[in-house]
């Protein structure tokens, strides 16, 4: 295959073409901040009014409670850091768990340096919450629980409608991070007692520098980004309209297709899952085989390294993810792997492969079939599997 097969689905998507042409006209033509009177100005404003609401009706949510961001990454520490601002006089203890994104835990972690105090709910062998651990968590100076939709590298669905439950039952808000699950679930925010919710458009086929926070309406929640009076005076800065239009734009698309997505691409991963446990020696399936995002894949693979996989996969036009964060410039596993006590040796042979809509049965056969010959040669090269046969043969 010449074309290139991207599997980095959880890290970010390609910008659908419809998205593209939704974005266009707001670049060169009505390109009016939404804040100026004058026509193009208040087109603009139309532009984001609609997309507003288009966000809203998939979550079930009032259109006055979508406010837009420029990353999930800021949902997420706007709505950690303004509930501490905003709630801190009533207490100081926020509930979190071992397996958030960075953007969660680096923001726990800022918050503990300022005399907040964090709980960390461990998750179990397949990176699931158990909502118990929540509620026995909670104090009575806990003013927020923050825990995810669906966890980024092992594809773990959390059961959100029961810490919904509990915490509506305790008078402590709740704050999801949904950037792997918006549009990839139904969510409504109602139904499942949702305070807050991030999301990102690149994580659906919108393009990057573009996300959202729900707040429910009555939260008093603290501006984060201070300046003019735009998103209702709780997040200033010059509106960017052509990509809020096109993140409406993917979400409606998305959602149109949740089902047909769903279950598209819920074969693929099975057929991927069970072709690879049953085809590569000495290699297991990280994460919940059950409650699993439609597109996620985790395997690791014994005595061989994730980052030469993922190099001998990439000179095969093959595009995945490995468990390492060397991104922080470390080789430190992943967090999450850890979690789920993987030990060392088993995390660092770790690969995601995460899928969307677009990809085909013939993609993911051909990168089994690179997959299991890469393994093969990189074990034939590993010391440690030369002593694992050699100890098998005694
Ligand atoms: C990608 C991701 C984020 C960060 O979103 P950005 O828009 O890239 O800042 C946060 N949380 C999760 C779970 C993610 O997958």
């Amino acid at each position: 295959m010449n074309k290139l097969i991207y599997l980095d689905n959880a890290a970010t998507t390609a910008v659908k073409p419809e998205v593209v042409e939704a974005m266009l006209p707001y670049y060169c033509e009505k390109f009016g901040n939404a804040s100026s009177i004058y026509s193009i100005g208040q087109e603009s404003k139309e532009a984001l009014e609609n997309a507003r609401q288009t966000i809203a009706g998939t979550l079930n949510a009032k259109t006055e409670e979508i406010y837009f961001t420029g990353c999930g990454t800021e949902a997420d520490n706007w709505a950690i850091i303004g509930t501490a601002e905003a709630y801190g006089n009533k207490g100081k203890h926020i509930i979190t768990s071992n397996v958030e994104h960075h953007a969660v835990l680096h923001t726990c972690e800022y918050l503990e340096k300022r005399g907040f105090e964090i709980t960390y709910v461990p998750v179990d062998e397949k990176g699931l919450i158990h909502p118990e651990d929540v509620e026995a968590a909670i104090r009575p100076d806990t003013i927020l629980i923050t825990i995810m939709f669906a966890n980024n590298e092992i594809g773990t669905i959390m059961p959100i409608a029961e810490i919904g439950a509990i915490a509506k039952k305790h008078g402590v808000l709740f704050h999801t991070d949904a950037v792997q699950a918006f549009t990839h679930l139904p969510i409504d925010v109602n139904a499942l007692n949702i305070d807050m919710l991030s999301a990102s458009g690149h994580k659906f086929h919108a393009p990057k520098g573009v996300g959202f926070l729900y707040i429910r309406k009555g939260l008093k929640l603290k501006s984060f980004i201070h300046g003019g009076a735009q998103e209702r005076k709780r997040r200033a800065g010059t509106e960017n309209v052509a990509q809020i239009v096109g993140m409406a734009k993917a979400a409606e698309l998305a959602m149109a297709n949740l089902e047909e997505n769903e279950k598209k691409q819920t074969a693929l991963r099975d057929h991927l899952i069970s072709r690879v446990l049953t085809e590569i020696p000495h290699s297991r399936l990280n994460g919940d085989a059950e409650h699993r995002l439609p597109g996620n894949t985790n395997f690791s693979f014994q005595f061989i390294e994730g980052e030469s996989m993922l190099m001998m996969l990439d000179m095969k036009g093959i595009c995945g993810s490995s468990g390492s964060a060397c991104t922080a410039g470390s080789l430190d596993p992943s967090h999450v792997l850890m979690a789920i006590g993987l030990p060392h040796e088993i995390a660092h042979g770790s690969l995601r492969l995460s899928l969307c809509e677009d990809n085909t049965l013939e993609e993911v056969d051909y990168t089994v079939d690179c997959l299991k010959e890469i393994v093969a040669r990189l074990r034939a090269m590993s010391p440690l599997y030369e002593d694992f046969v050699k100890k098998q043969k005694k």
